[in-house]
């Protein structure tokens, strides 16, 4: 059976749930909290996007933004429907580079929005720009996910 991962929006837990019950009230499994299951990207911070990198057994997606930047807030909502349209497929977060920058360093970040995609712990392809939806569609695609 397909099962569907969410990232706990309070303990930051991974949670595993079946594909069909992905709407039967389930609970995150450290903190019992209702896990969000929108796909609705949550902003996390270096520490908590090193364990999302490490433990996710789904791609990540990851928003390098900041508030005063205009592309950045064109970006935000088309992410949050690629979000929800690959709701428990790919896990999208958003990192704000003002509070948070060893990341964004780790991986090159220059210009944002930057959008890096990591798989199995790694980078596996970058972008920038205040892109369509059709586009991230095809960039995840060419990625292989
Ligand atoms: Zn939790």
């Amino acid at each position: 059976m397909a099962h569907l991962h969410f990232r706990c929006r309070s303990c930051g837990q991974l949670s595993r749930v079946p594909a069909d019950k992905r709407n039967a009230g389930a609970k995150c499994g450290r903190c019992k909290t209702a896990l969000d299951v929108s796909g609705a990207p949550q902003v996390v911070d270096d520490a908590q996007l090193s364990r999302l990198v490490d433990k996710s057994p789904v791609p990540v997606l990851v928003d390098f933004y900041a508030d005063w930047c205009g592309p950045c807030r064109t970006l935000s909502p088309v992410l949050a429907n690629l979000g929800a349209e690959r709701a428990g497929e790919l896990i999208v977060v958003k990192v704000d580079t003002e509070s948070d920058q060893s990341w964004a360093r780790r991986v090159g970040v220059r210009g944002i929005p930057a959008v890096h995609l990591f798989s199995g712990g790694r980078a596996i392809a970058s972008e920038t720009g205040a892109r369509p939806l059709g586009f991230w569609r095809d960039w995840l695609r060419r990625s292989g996910h």
